[in-house]
């Protein structure tokens, strides 16, 4: 018998390319045929055919306070008896820029958009609007979004699938896309000396989510800091995931950068698809209708979504979850920690407050070169094991996991328990 997961998936595949929207979905680097969600509740997440998991996606990130947060519910109710879409200015929108602005002070002005592909599309042609130049710098194993500029030697689902790059993108578009090494600054040195006065901006996720998770060495931010402003080169820092995740203000605040240009996404949404990019006066204003840099958008600033992106924000102003946040954090890392000691093995794990990734590699994880060692068909047979007691991860090696304001101790300590005996049966 097959199960109701089984049965939507082979209906999916007749009707959508791979069955999926958004590749990753697919399970297919893990070998499985994908879980159908039903409904979420909290930490939890419960699939068509009555499974229940805890749940450290969070739909990829956006998620921080859980599925179905019933403050974010009733803020949508209400918006929803009102319209859903006007094509026209609504005061939520200022009042939200204006909360945006105040919780990241080098994003003097904001626009929204409905996808963080959007915001980091949008960034970069206003860094080449802006200063009239035309390549890019960006790190190999960043994720920028599906843009043409960014699908190069990209993370997330391009580096899950194991493709370079994509077919479709011109030589012309993959040639102004110049890559560095994340935490290798010489790399971005030469690049940006090789091309002198024609690197428009550096793009990078200030802490890199997307190829596993793999932080900053001490200096390397404030290190691009200085060389992008030595050369007249614009800072876009993509925030989609680090926005209001590693803090409230987000990887900037944390290390205490200011970019020129910020990109955020996922949180900002409240679970509704929004982003927006944003940064210096003296940037933001060449966008029309002030400048001559073109960007638009028939449902940009949605109310719903403006106004479930704002409560969500307004929350986690106001009840400051970031330190319960890295309790949690810690917990699990130490209780796989002690699972790996007690069962002899040392596997990477590194962490950011509420981010967390485990390599299947003896190598400590610095360098995109160190994720790339990791074990990817043992991965694949651990997240079966996990997927199986119940605890829903990311079904790719090279993805970061979320734990949200909605999860308990009690959530943190069965999903050790659970590692515990998945590690176990795949060492
Ligand atoms: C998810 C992500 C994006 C793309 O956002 P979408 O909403 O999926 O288009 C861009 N940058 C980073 C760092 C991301 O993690």
């Amino acid at each position: 018998m097959n199960s109701l997961s089984e049965t939507y998936f082979a209906e999916a595949k007749k009707y959508i390319p791979g069955g999926v929207n958004s590749p990753v979905r697919a399970f297919s680097s893990v070998g499985l045929n994908p879980v159908y969600i039903d409904r979420g509740e909290g930490s939890r997440l419960f699939d068509v055919d009555g499974n229940e998991y805890i749940d450290y996606v969070g739909s990829w990130g956006p998620l921080i306070l859980g599925h179905a947060d019933k403050r974010i519910q009733e803020t949508i109710q209400k918006t929803i008896a009102r319209g859903t879409s006007f094509g026209a200015n609504t005061e939520i929108e200022v009042r939200f820029a204006r909360l945006i602005s105040e919780i990241y002070p080098s994003m003097e002005r904001i626009r929204m958009v409905n996808s963080g592909t959007e915001a980091t599309m949008s960034a970069v042609r206003l860094a080449r609007g802006y200063t009239g130049r035309d390549k890019i710098i960006k790190f190999e194993g960043c994720y920028h979004g599906h843009g043409d500029s960014f699908l190069i030697k990209a993370g997330s689902g391009v580096l899950t699938l194991g493709l370079p790059g994509s077919p479709g993108i011109t030589r012309g578009t993959a040639a102004d896309t110049l890559i560095a090494e994340y935490n290798n600054l010489d790399s971005v040195k030469e690049l940006l000396l090789a091309n002198k006065d024609e690197i428009a901006a550096v793009i990078i996720e200030p802490v890199m989510g997307n190829a596993g998770l793999i932080l900053p060495q001490e200096g390397f931010l404030k290190g691009l800091r200085e060389l992008t402003e030595t050369e007249n080169t614009l800072l876009i820092f993509d925030e989609v995931i680090t926005g209001f995740r590693l803090a409230l203000g987000g990887a900037q605040q944390v290390y205490g950068i200011r970019p020129d240009l910020t990109c955020l996404g996922k949180i900002i949404g409240g679970g509704f698809p929004v982003g927006a990019f944003g940064g210096a006066r003296r940037i933001m204003e060449h966008l029309a209708p002030e400048g001559p840099v073109y960007q638009a958008g028939t449902l940009a600033g949605n109310p719903v979504a403006m106004q479930a992106g704002y409560r969500t924000v307004q929350i986690l102003r106001d009840e400051n979850p970031y330190p319960a946040l890295e309790e949690k954090g810690q917990a699990l890392e130490r209780g796989f920690k002690e699972n790996q000691s007690k069962l002899g093995v040392s596997f990477a794990q590194n962490r950011a407050g509420s981010m967390f990734c485990r390599f299947f590699t003896g190598r400590n994880v610095e360098f995109y070169r160190d994720a790339m060692s990791a074990d990817t068909k043992l991965f694949s047979r651990y997240f079966a094991q996990m997927l199986t007691r119940g605890i829903y991860m990311a079904p790719s090696q090279f993805e970061t996991g979320f734990v949200s304001a909605a999860h308990s101790l009690q959530d943190i300590k069965i999903t050790i328990a659970a590692d515990y005996d998945s590690l176990k049966a795949v060492i």
